[in-house]
């Protein structure tokens, strides 16, 4: 009996019986572009800062940290700015932590989820996780959405929440703030909780505007961000969202207490403290971004217009062929399952143009 069989003796949850874990491959590899990860890595200065805060947390590691987190989620208020304060704000161990402790407070069994495939493959996973229903949308040919589209599919399917990510994920676009207004409207009647994703948002193209504008007088309307990218910190899983006041007591009622580590708290702190520091490589990730998209035009492929740190590009005849290719030439990116494309994460100059070589390489059929 294998591994998978034994767990399917257990008195599994009906719904969970036959899945797999979800998560891209961690593979070791010399040049990982696959999960969107500032590959930067922290600046020096940040490192020392964090250490010393970290360093003064360990006479009190004997007591539970503060359950309320107050001086992360000051900390995280002043970085967004948007005349938010502490009480707008809440942080979890990762935004996934933070999207789930949503579902927990406004999902679960009798309650649907919409969400706009392609997109965020865990806002799926995040349903069947809380046992909220998952209500599929849909987009154009292109990917893009429109406000109208939009619209319709939430008015048509009054789900109690609707994920909007932007930049998209996997296709690296923003929406526009018509879409989430007329979704936000669109949800009037049914008091849906609209949910936009900003987990790159600090990579959008100058002009882009966040979610965060239209916070003023919409209390169903939630933005989640993390320090996972554009901070360079996905290792300390630090995500956190701008709401109302009433949408962060919600979530209270579902944390566990402590969720957020002494650690983690000190870690994120000193980091807000130096963000100057940790955000002083998105302009050059953006310039990367940018020349992997004019790249792969002249080499004939079709990347999608991205205010992220990441390109999704079709035209492949093969992708599963490019995409092993370019792992026995030691690069790593994602497959994300998608007829004719590939996801691509911007590196550093380094990365970006061992990348572009073994691609443009791969596809004259030179090996
Ligand atoms: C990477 C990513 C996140 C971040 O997840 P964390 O749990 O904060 O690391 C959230 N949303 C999207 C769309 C992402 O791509």
């Amino acid at each position: 009996m294998d591994q998978f069989e034994r767990l399917n003796q257990l008195p599994l949850r009906d719904d969970l019986r036959g899945l797999r874990p979800y998560g891209a491959p961690q593979l070791d590899v010399p040049i990982l572009l696959n999960v969107n990860e500032n590959t930067f890595g922290v600046p020096l200065d940040a490192k020392e800062a964090i250490l010393k805060a970290v360093a003064d947390e360990l006479d009190g590691l004997n007591r539970y940290p503060d359950r309320e987190f107050t001086e992360l989620r000051r900390a995280l208020a002043a970085y967004l700015g948007h005349g938010l304060n502490e009480d707008n704000m809440w942080a979890a161990n990762g935004s996934n932590e933070v999207l789930q402790q949503l579902l927990q407070a406004f999902g679960g069994p009798g309650r649907s989820l919409m969400s706009f495939p392609p997109t965020y493959s865990m806002y799926p996973l995040l349903a069947s996780g809380t046992g909220t229903g998952y209500i599929e949308g849909f987009r154009d040919e292109d990917y893009n959405l429109s406000a109208e589209s939009a619209a319709e599919q939430v008015r048509s399917k009054s789900p109690n929440i609707v994920f909007l990510c932007s930049p998209n994920n996997p296709t690296g676009t923003a929406l526009g703030l018509d879409i989430v207004e007329a979704v936000y409207e669109a949800g009037e009647a049914s008091r849906t909780i609209v949910i936009v994703d900003e987990a790159y948002a600090e990579f959008a193209h100058s002009g882009t505007r966040s979610a965060l504008l239209l916070l003023p007088n919409r209390p169903r309307l939630i933005v989640s961000r993390t320090m996972s990218k554009a901070f360079a910190m996905a290792g300390a899983r630090v995500g956190y969202l701008a709401a109302a006041p009433e949408i962060t007591d919600a979530v209270r009622l579902v944390r566990l207490p402590y969720h957020l580590s002494a650690i983690t708290q000190a870690t994120a702190v000193a980091a807000l403290r130096n963000s100057d520091a940790l955000l002083a490589n998105v302009e050059a990730i953006k310039v990367q971004r940018d020349r992997i998209v004019n790249e792969l035009i002249r080499m004939g492929l079709a990347p999608a217009p991205s205010d992220s740190n990441f390109v999704f590009f079709g035209g492949l005849e093969d992708p599963a062929g490019v995409w092993e290719a370019l792992l026995a030439a030691g690069i790593l990116i994602r497959d994300v399952g998608i007829a004719g494309h590939l996801r691509v994460t911007a590196g550093t100059e380094a990365e970006t143009t061992a990348f572009l070589q073994a691609l443009e390489a791969i596809l004259d059929g030179v090996h």
